[in-house]
């Protein structure tokens, strides 16, 4: 991600306009469609893939665990249960996220640290405090483990041996890639073993007929993106975290993203379980080729309803040519503006309600441009769209994104935020943000933004510092009412800490159940990342 908001340059003042004024909007427009301007580098696409995971227990029912963990985070089921009773506050967190340390868990003694340093050598053996320091927290800072120490596997093999001899000890692990989990599932709790795969980043083969990408588990998405772009193929999958989040932290959280609209899920043909069913070690990933015409818009409308209708109008018109329908609100780029420096806004003339950004990903240059034209054209004159740019080259599509990326960053540096990943029907979406604007009144800043095209809102509220009176004020407000619209309260972040005990606002107690029998018999001392996914009172029953 830094990389990426490091190469954009501000410069959208220069990026192709679309009308201010509406009565002139198509001849203005069509007089200009010379300057639309293609760019080759920027898409990414899928169709399948695999993930090859280690347990430390029983017998290998990824497969059909990988189907009730999808449904988990897809769906849009909703049973309210009441919540199982809670014991102890353990440590400060905004999340009143309350448990107890498992009794069953060993702790760390000097014979396994020689054991760790024995097969993995000195140097991956961390004690360091510093550097725990780090690995303890979570890229909010808002959870914050105790872990004495962190194992850094070099490949399959070690890691099966340290997996293997902590279930024999009974010391609980908690995996982890880039560390940049937004629901406290990649820090540990207590002090669990943190078993990061950084060391694990080798590119096993790539088939430049097939597409099909093999790689370690700790390799950083970007620069898996990287790779594949000197190949001329993409990744299946983008986001803001892509400078540090690794595949097998996106494959098992089952990473949503920026391009989900064009090209599914990832879990369509790969396993996930946040760490709580075994660690994945290998991924293989089905790539498409590269595109060659890429057109990105930064648009103003002024309602919610624009941008709803918008994004009707953008599935039908640029039907298999969009691979990105991202929205945010006024607030979320006011943020934006107020704390990232380099970002500038490409449409300063006014100031709108809210702002989309559309992407299209194809092979015909003329043809694509033609149907951009033509959707953009349609969208001013029937009064969607009251404001928007075109980028003209990649430093400016990079600006254009860099908006949207950056929205997570800006509310980090904004202070305290109160984090909610929610599948919502579209129509519905934003009534849930208007509602929490009424509720909380002056006391803190309601943002609204994220994957409109795939009914994914990511609904931020911004204080100066956590307040219980605050969170109060919002939980479980927003999971009842996103239970009552039949939506999911976790789109793609997964459950991790923060939702373990919310499952079943989004399941049933029957499901639940049945998902706490499989990992029961996959990891049958319940070592791998405890207390996430799942209650923990029907883990230790
Ligand atoms: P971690 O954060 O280290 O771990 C996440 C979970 O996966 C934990 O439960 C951990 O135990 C488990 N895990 C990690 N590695 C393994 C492994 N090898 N085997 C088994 N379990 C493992 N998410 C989206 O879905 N869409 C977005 O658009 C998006 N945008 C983001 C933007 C920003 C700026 C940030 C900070 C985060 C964003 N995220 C997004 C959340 C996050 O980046 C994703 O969840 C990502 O997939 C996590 O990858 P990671 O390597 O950092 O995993």
């Amino acid at each position: 991600m830094e990389k990426r908001m490091a190469a954009a340059t501000a410069s959208a003042s220069a990026s192709y306009r679309l009308l201010n004024q509406k009565k002139h909007t198509s001849k203005r427009f069509l007089d200009h469609r010379r300057l639309v301007t293609n760019f080759g580098e920027l898409h990414r696409s899928s169709s399948s893939s695999r993930g090859f995971m280690h347990h430390c227990g029983t017998a290998p029912l990824q497969s059909f665990l990988s189907r009730f963990l999808w449904a988990l985070q897809k769906s849009s089921l909703n049973h309210i249960q009441n919540l199982p009773g809670i014991q102890h506050r353990t440590f400060g967190s905004a999340t009143s996220t309350i448990i107890q340390r498992n009794p069953l868990f060993s702790t760390i003694n000097h014979d396994d640290i020689i054991y760790f340093e024995n097969k993995l050598g000195l140097k991956n053996v961390i004690q360091d405090e510093e550097e725990l320091q780090t690995a303890n927290t979570d890229w909010m800072h808002k959870y914050k483990g105790s872990s004495k120490l962190m194992l850094l596997p070099e490949n399959t093999d070690q890691l099966s041996q340290i997996l293997k001899y902590c279930n024999s000890r009974c010391l609980a692990v908690v995996p982890q890639g880039g560390n940049t989990g937004l629901v406290g599932g990649s820090v540990p709790v207590f002090d669990e073993v943190i078993i990061n795969t950084r060391r694990m980043n080798n590119i096993i083969s790539f088939d430049e007929v097939s597409g099909v990408l093999v790689c370690e588990a700790g390799c950083i998405l970007e620069n898996l993106i990287s790779f594949l772009d000197k190949q001329g193929f993409i990744m299946p999958l983008d986001l803001g975290a892509k400078g540090s989040c690794q595949i097998g932290g996106n494959v098992s959280t089952n990473a949503g993203g920026l391009r989900l609209i064009r090209y599914g899920s990832l879990h369509g043909t790969v396993l996930g379980s946040e760490g709580s069913l075994g660690i994945i070690t290998k991924v293989s990933i089905l790539t498409p080729p590269k595109l060659s015409s890429v057109n990105i818009a930064f648009l103003a409308c002024q309602d919610y309803i624009s941008c709803q209708k918008l994004v009707f109008q953008a599935k039908r018109k640029l039907g298999e040519i969009l691979s990105a329908f991202e929205f945010l609100d006024a607030q979320a780029m006011n943020l934006v503006l107020d704390h990232l420096d380099s970002v500038r806004n490409p449409l300063p003339s006014s100031i709108y309600n809210f702002y989309v950004l559309i992407e299209t990903t194809g092979s015909n240059e003329c043809n694509d441009k033609e149907k951009v034209e033509g959707f953009l054209v349609d969208a001013m004159e029937s009064g969607l769209v009251s404001d928007g740019a075109i980028a003209q080259d990649l430093n400016q599509a990079s600006s254009f994104w860099q908006i949207r990326e950056g929205i997570p960053e800006a509310l980090q540096k904004a202070g305290a935020v109160y984090k909610y990943d929610l599948s919502i029907p579209v129509e519905k979406m934003y009534d849930l943000v208007e509602e929490m604007r009424i509720r909380l009144g002056g006391k803190a800043n309601v943002v609204g933004y994220g994957h409109l095209g795939d009914g994914n809102l990511h609904l931020n509220v911004s204080a100066p510092q956590y307040d219980d009176a605050i969170l109060a004020e919002i939980e479980p407000f927003v999971y009842e009412w996103t239970s009552k619209q039949h939506g999911s309260i976790s789109a793609e972040h997964g459950l991790g800490l923060m939702k373990a005990e919310k499952i079943y606002y989004s399941k049933s107690t029957a499901t639940v159940e049945l998902m706490a029998s499989m990992k029961k018999m996959l990891d049958p001392n319940g070592i791998l990342n405890p207390y996430k996914v799942i209650p923990q009172s029907l883990l230790l029953s």
